[in-house]
């Protein structure tokens, strides 16, 4: 591998270039809906409904990012991103479900008109009826006039004598080791975060922190501690919630990264690490604090198959009751890998 290039527009091109092709999709059509439960600020469980929306690819190139391969490389047609929300809730309904909670995940920024265009802001905002909370997630530089004109869309619930939802933004911050997120080339440093999440909190919105658990150029070492200094940002910023996205190799550039030595995918146990770290670290700063692993696709970074459903089991409980659970043990592995 070439090194690792200095510049913001070279490190597009090189993640660019490896890319794999990107399957056509249509923008008419959510690419999934997920329902679960989670734990809400109150202590209590709430169902929540999560949409894969279908729109147009982020404009950034973080060198982890798998996420475009589920986008278009055109602008979201307007009327899109509401017909996408009719059929989920239509879903919804078949299958009995009433969720309180929704995450509007668009692979990208909600807050990108040519991924989410502002037009729809009123339609998408209508079709949220009955949510108590909406969840979007954005870049932290397009928290802005957008994310108050959502609000303000979601504020005319008022005037039919309704309590609007909440809106929370999630933000990747990423790491908070300041040259590592640099070379991540998400364009966003530590202080650029913190200040998008003082917006948010004058705009009224709740915050939700993506963290990478084994992010690339964070040298092994000092993944962990790493980790708590970004959970530290992510509270002093205002955090209700704290999610540990497993960084996910695929990408080609991750791949390259890798032969270098820059980046090692995480184990399951990595997850389960860092988890069981993050949840002691926010003790004490309240129950409406919580971290949540991410268990989307776990298999892949499990190595024993004999212990896995149980590791599963044991992360998900501790994302329900927000409290770590004795490690598996498992007489082929170890629970250790
Ligand atoms: S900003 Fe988010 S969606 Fe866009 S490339 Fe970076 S990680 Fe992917
Ligand atoms: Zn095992």
């Amino acid at each position: 591998m070439k090194a690792y290039p200095t510049g913001a527009a070279a490190r597009d091109r090189f993640v660019v270039e490896r890319r794999p092709p990107r399957e056509v999709h249509d923008p008419w059509r959510a690419q999934g809906l997920h329902v679960e439960d989670e734990r809400i600020a109150d202590g209590t469980i709430a169902r929540t409904a999560t949409v894969f929306l279908t729109g147009r690819e982020c404009p950034w190139r973080c060198v982890m990012c798998d996420l475009w391969q589920y986008t278009i490389d055109r602008d979201t047609p307007p009327g899109a991103i509401p017909a996408q929300l009719a059929a989920v809730r239509a879903e919804l309904d078949a299958l009995g479900e009433r969720p309180s909670q929704i995450k509007l995940y668009n692979a990208g920024s909600f807050f990108d008109s040519r991924a989410v265009p502002e037009a729809d802001y009123h339609a998408v905002a209508d079709g949220l009826a009955n949510f108590d909370r909406i969840v979007v997630e954005s870049h932290p530089s397009l928290v802005g006039p957008r994310t108050r004109h959502f609000l303000d869309a979601l504020g005319a619930y008022r005037r039919s004598g309704r309590r609007p939802p909440v809106l929370e933004v999630a933000m990747g911050l990423e790491t908070a080791h300041a040259a590592a997120l640099d070379q991540i080339n998400k364009r966003l440093t530590v202080d650029g975060f913190v200040r998008a999440a003082g917006r948010l909190r004058q705009y009224g919105a709740a915050l939700r922190v993506f963290l990478l658990v084994s992010p690339p150029f964070v040298p092994r070492d000092e993944q962990d501690t790493w980790m708590l200094h970004s959970v530290d940002v992510a509270i002093a910023s205002g955090a209700t919630a704290i999610s540990l996205i497993p960084t996910r190799a695929g990408n080609g550039a991750l791949e390259a990264l890798a032969t270098e030595g820059l980046f090692i995918e995480p184990t399951l146990a990595d997850l389960e690490r860092s988890t069981a770290a993050a949840l002691e670290h926010i003790r004490g700063h309240g129950s409406s604090l919580r971290v949540f692993a991410d268990l989307w696709n776990l298999d892949r970074f499990a190595s024993c198959l004999h212990c896995l459903d149980a590791r599963r089991a044991r992360l998900t409980k501790m994302n329900l009751e927000q409290r770590v659970h004795p490690p598996v043990a498992c007489a082929h592995c170890g629970g250790a890998s």
